[in-house]
């Protein structure tokens, strides 16, 4: 059967098998044009050269018997008028199949062709007569060719049925003798049997034609898929290469997967002299002071490597002026069962940054320094015209005094300045009573807590003998307290606590005020952090004496903590160790 259809059907489905392996045909079109499984299976200039071999296989045959008949016996030819009008009509359907248009024509069109077929082997029986017994086979062909068209099965052996009928009954219908059904029954068994082949082929070709088509269309799929991943990569490297941030993705065993353009630029800045390809060891990265390489064991690709996320780890690379400060942040990859399978590391220039916060820096110092000699000269003549009060008016007394307090204030915020930037706050611990010192800081702040309608409680010890520096720690003391006089409410309290056990001096000051949201409690010790809350009221404050308190504590070797509940209140701990 196979080798049938293989000689004369140049079935739909053997072409399509053709175009697929050639990648023409509708998968190979599937990624750019219209879906696969929407395109005809079938070019139209394929047609004409699938009707012509289906019809050629036919008519090579029928050359086959003539020249076996003109070996044979060469007047038995033309004994019958038939035979000859039979090769006459096999002839003439092959120069059709050459010369018509069918490309122009529907599909079905083609099928007139086996049709006619069905005519030229019947004569061709007919003309036989007993010289070539089982000539009628020869409607195997056109039977075969209808079976295998695009027509439904019962469509093609009820055609294939008529026409082999038409073989056989034909002469018994135009002959002259008038047959009985016996005559008619006689030859049945070619129609039973070339019916059977044609529904059997129709099934046959229906099967690997639905075949032909899932596996064409899941080729397109295929393909749409692959150019899909293509167009999605090229889409990634372009985002990769215009984000302003460097990014390299590290597998597990600690090769780069992926390094885009911003961080090869990096990369090659940490590169020491003469080496274009250093590994991670060998690069130059150092430390928050810009000297001190990192070890490799800290180095924060390493530590990705080793699974580990972070970020916002600040490191310097390369050397010279072109140093570059970078802030790296790691996010390690795992798959579905928590397996470390990669790390993305990303490094972001925070050069400008920094050079811009030392350039404030640098500043603020300057301009402290600046106010320093003009306020001290104001102060000390402000101090020369009190020492002589008795001769001034007492108005002018309170004028002066209120003028030397604010230049008193000014001048302890440019000292405040100058030690922060100077990175420090020199403390001399010595014996005194905290007791004290906590019952000097509240006198101190009453008035302002009376002003407010705030109530303030003093429950540490009248006398607690500890080792502070009394000036600073009363600083440090004072910036609480009139923190939780500034951000309290009328009618509310605070209350100062103190205690030394196990060898630690415990300050506590808890207020009712305002309190401080979760996120922002990690910022209030920050340099000129002030709640947004507190930025648009009208409490006065640089966002400094937080700092301030924090510097003092951390000086005495100390810890300084916070707790609050927005709504509610705030308390500050510092906590002093004690000499034993
Ligand atoms: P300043 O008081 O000058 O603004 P601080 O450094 O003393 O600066 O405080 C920083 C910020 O912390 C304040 O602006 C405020 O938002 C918040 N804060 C400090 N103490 C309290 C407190 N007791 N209750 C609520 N918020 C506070």
């Amino acid at each position: 059967m196979e080798k049938l259809m293989g000689a004369g059907m140049a079935t739909d489905t053997a072409a399509e098998t053709a175009r697929t392996a050639a990648g023409t045909g509708s998968a190979g079109r599937a990624a750019g044009g219209p879906r696969g499984s929407e395109v005809p299976l079938l070019r139209r200039g394929d047609r004409r050269r699938k009707v012509v071999l289906s019809q050629g296989a036919l008519s090579i045959v029928v050359v086959l018997v003539v020249a076996v008949l003109w070996l044979l016996d060469p007047d038995s030819l033309f004994a019958d008028p038939l035979f000859p009008a039979g090769i006459l009509l096999e002839a003439g359907l092959l120069l059709l199949c050459f010369v018509v248009p069918w490309q122009r024509l529907p599909a079905s069109a083609a099928l007139a062709v086996p049709l006619l077929d069905f005519a030229a082997v019947g004569l061709l029986r007919a003309g036989a007569g007993d010289h070539l017994s089982g000539v009628g086979v020869l409607a195997a062909f056109p039977a075969a060719w209808i079976a295998a068209s695009r027509i439904p099965t019962a469509a093609a052996a009820a055609l294939t049925a008529g026409g082999s009928l038409c073989i056989v009954w034909g002469p018994l219908l135009f002959g002259d003798a008038r047959p009985g059904p016996a005559e008619f029954l006689g030859p049945f068994l070619l129609p039973v049997v070339l019916t059977g082949l044609a529904a059997f082929i129709s099934i046959l070709t229906t099967e690997r034609r639905a075949q032909q088509e899932a596996v064409s269309r899941s080729q397109a799929a295929l393909r749409r898929a692959a150019a899909e991943g293509v167009e999605r990569e090229r889409l990634l490297a372009t985002i990769l290469d215009t984000v302003g941030v460097g990014l390299v993705v590290v597998d597990r065993d600690g090769h780069d997967v992926l390094m885009n353009a911003r961080q090869r630029i990096s990369h090659g800045l940490a590169a020491p002299p003469g080496n274009d390809d250093p590994n991670e060891r060998q690069l130059l990265i150092f430390g928050p002071d810009r000297e001190t390489p990192i070890p490799a064991e800290e180095r924060p690709v390493r530590r990705a490597v080793q699974g580990e996320s972070f970020d916002d780890v600040q490191i310097w690379l390369g050397s010279g002026r072109a140093q570059q400060a970078v802030s790296v942040s790691a996010r390690a990859m795992t798959d579905d069962d928590g397996t470390f399978v990669g790390t993305v590391v990303s490094f972001t220039d925070i050069t400008s940054l920094l050079r811009a916060l030392h350039a404030k820096d640098d500043f603020l110092s300057n301009v402290s320094h600046e106010f320093r000699t003009p306020l001290t000269s104001v102060l000390g003549f402000l101090d020369l015209i009190l020492d002589r009060r008795d001769s001034l008016e007492p108005d002018v007394v309170r004028y002066l005094s209120v003028a030397r307090r604010n230049a008193l204030q000014l001048e302890a915020l440019v000292d405040d300045l100058l030690a922060i930037n100077a990175g420090t706050f020199r403390v001399r611990p010595v014996q005194c009573d905290v007791g004290e010192l906590i019952g000097a800081c509240i006198a101190s702040a009453q008035p302002a807590a009376d002003a407010a309608g705030v109530r303030l409680i003093n429950t540490a010890p009248a006398a607690l003998p500890a080792v502070a520096d009394p000036v600073r720690l009363g600083q440090a003391l004072d910036n609480l307290v009139s923190n939780a006089v500034k951000y309290n409410r009328r009618g509310g309290t605070i209350t100062v606590g103190a205690d030394l056990t196990d060898g630690l001096l415990r300050l506590g000051v808890e207020d009712t005020g305002i309190g401080i949201e979760a996120e922002e409690l990690s910022q209030v010790f920050d340099r000129f952090f002030r709640s947004p809350a507190v930025r648009v009221s009208t409490v006065q404050g640089v966002g400094l004496g937080l700092l301030i308190t924090k510097s003092i504590v951390t000086e005495h070797g100390g810890t300084i903590s916070a707790v609050s509940e927005p709504g509610q209140g705030s308390t500050f701990t510092m906590t002093l160790p004690q000499p034993s």
